[in-house]
């Protein structure tokens, strides 16, 4: 099999005309061409009324070494790679050694049962949360009825952060073995659309990764699996032997202790409690980078035309998307974060009296606003120095003060573009409603955000708007907090990924620093399965 790339063709075609552009291409008869599947399919709208897709094709030919032979040299024409999964070890028929344990049931946590599972771990999951059914009406409880419940929410349960989200399943990671491919081949088994395995930017949506993730754990407890929902890790029992400190057991909310010395910790960016206990218990962790700021909100036509200019609507490029940054004068980098076309903006606290926006959307992206964070990048150094948890405070801080901002009641505080750039608090609503549920409350964001980060949007929304035509409009709409782009601590580990100070502790995923987005953090679970599965069984045992 070929693999062909860089084939581009107006939005318009047939399949016709990318079997003709293959043998145009190859320069072959086309009886010579057996078959043609698309590997990938992005698009390149630079030229906004032309606009193109681009493929990546498989393609197979009558003499595939003829062909090689021709284009030697050309990046474009190679042979197509093997990028099928291979398990680096597995457990022997009816493993009776230590079941190794998953703390969190998020992206990284799920996959890794997975691969433990597959392997013939049967790992034992441990989730604060509720199974995702049931985590969804608590959700919805504080979206609705302004009620929120502190262990089941848009962060915790089963599922994990990006559950109730737009579902982007890409990544910048560098993955030399393909892991996200075999990330993406789990959810299409598990349900997920069939189009995530070639669209350049795939993405899910809310309700499709609902039912995916039940059915990756009636996957997993078929493989022999365990879950145990509502149950948070507590406490971590650690001890010295030999010199080294030694993780020997888990203390259970449920009133349990569970003995366990292989642990993969998944706990995400918001297990505040978490880090604090594993700071106290001496765990290695430092503050790391991130960044604060609001959720904005613009019209998705505004979007559509700003991006695809007379091709906006077409069906095949469905709602468009951006990614924008600038360089403030204060030394600050503003960005666009976790965009999300055709959604809507939800809340996103996990604790009490505070407020905190993010954004999620369905499948089809259909809805009539698009929003993104609009962040500013934070660092330790600068902004929070001292304490490796620091920068949790600072999390807290606003998000209290977005609470007070809004009304004590989680509305989130909301200003027009147009009135935050003229320093005065917003009274009506213009030309753009804000999705947020609860509801919003019109004020000034200034009350909840750092004079740094007031400073370096309002410069950086002109620059956006020559970028994005509509987007610094002064109806447009901005919702506070937005402080959980990341996680605010980094758990140390080494190679062999354990934690640098305590052995058989497996720091993984967006909280522990090594991950940020639902995909990067499946990776990094595949990643983190396979080292503790080499250390619990030994590499004797490759199949
Ligand atoms: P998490 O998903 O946070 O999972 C951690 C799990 O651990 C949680 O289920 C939690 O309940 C559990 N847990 C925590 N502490 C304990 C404990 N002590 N005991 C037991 N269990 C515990 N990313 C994208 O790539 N694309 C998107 O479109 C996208 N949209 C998002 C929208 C929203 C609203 C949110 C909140 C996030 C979004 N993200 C998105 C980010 C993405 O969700 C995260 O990057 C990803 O979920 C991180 O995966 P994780 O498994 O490392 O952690």
């Amino acid at each position: 099999m070929l693999r062909l790339t860089d084939i581009a063709l107006p939005l318009d075609h047939t399949p016709a005309d990318l079997d003709a552009a293959v043998v145009q291409r190859l320069a072959i008869a086309p009886a010579d061409l057996e078959r043609v599947t698309v590997f990938r399919r992005g698009n390149d709208a630079r030229r906004k009324n032309a606009i193109k897709l681009v493929y990546a094709l498989d393609v197979a030919v009558k003499d595939e070494a003829e062909v090689l032979a021709r284009f030697t040299g050309d990046q474009h024409v190679r042979p197509t790679p093997d990028i099928s999964y291979k398990f680096p070890v597995r457990a022997p028929a009816g493993w009776e050694g230590p079941r190794p344990v998953v703390i969190g049931a998020g992206p990284c946590g799920l996959l890794a049962a997975l691969i433990l599972a597959q392997m013939g771990l049967k790992p034992i999951i441990i989730e604060r949360g509720k199974a995702v059914r049931e985590r969804t009406k608590d959700t919805w409880g504080l979206w609705r009825r302004s009620e929120l419940n502190p262990e089941s929410n848009v962060q915790f349960g089963e599922g994990g952060a990006g559950t109730f989200s737009d579902g982007k399943l890409y990544s910048r990671i560098k993955d030399p073995r393909h892991l996200g491919r075999k990330v993406l081949t789990e959810f299409v088994k598990a349900g997920a659309p069939e189009d995530i395995l070639t669209e350049a930017h795939p993405h899910i949506g809310t309700f499709r990764l609902v039912t995916m993730v039940m059915s990756m754990r009636e996957t997993i407890e078929q493989l022999g699996g365990e879950y145990r929902f509502s149950t948070r890790v507590e406490d971590f029992e650690i001890a010295e032997e030999d010199g080294e400190r030694r993780l020997k057991g888990l203390h259970l909310s449920t009133g349990e202790y569970l003995a366990a010395e292989h642990v993969i910790m998944a706990v995400g960016h918001s297990a505040r409690d978490t880090f604090e206990v594993l700071h106290g218990r001496g765990v290695q962790i430092e503050a790391k980078p991130f960044a604060i700021g609001v959720r904005i909100e613009h019209p998705q036509s505004w979007v559509d035309k700003a991006r695809y200019g007379a091709c906006a609507g077409n069906p095949i490029l469905g709602a468009a998307a951006y990614a924008i940054s600038h360089k403030a004068k204060n030394g600050r980098t503003v960005y666009s974060f976790c965009m999300c076309p055709g959604g809507r903006v939800v809340a996103a606290t996990s604790e009490e009296g505070r407020v905190v926006t993010n954004g999620m959307s369905q499948y089809s992206r259909a809805e009539f606003n698009a929003n993104s964070g609009l962040v500013v990048d934070i660092s330790p150094e600068r902004d929070f120095p001292g304490d490796p948890l620091a920068g949790i405070e600072l999390q807290r801080r606003l998000e209290e003060l977005a609470y007070v901002a809004g009304g004590s009641n989680y509305k989130a505080p909301g200003q027009k573009v147009g009135d935050f750039m003229a320093g005065r608090a917003s009274t009506e609503l213009g030309e753009v409603n804000p999705s947020y549920q609860p509801g919003v409350h019109l004020t000034d964001l200034r009350e909840c955000l750092p004079d740094y980060v007031v400073e370096a949007i309002r410069e950086a929304l002109p620059v956006f708007g020559r970028q994005v035509p509509g987007y610094d409009h002064p109806d447009v709409i901005m919702t506070g907090v937005e402080t959980r782009s990341s996680s605010p601590v980094r758990i140390g580990r080494g190679k062999d990924c354990q934690s640098l100070n305590t052995r058989g502790l497996y720091p993984a995923g967006e909280g522990a620093g090594y991950a940020g987005g639902i995909l990067s953090a499946a990776v990094d679970g595949i990643r983190v399965a396979e080292a503790l599965a080499l250390e619990l069984v030994g590499p004797e045992l490759v199949g």
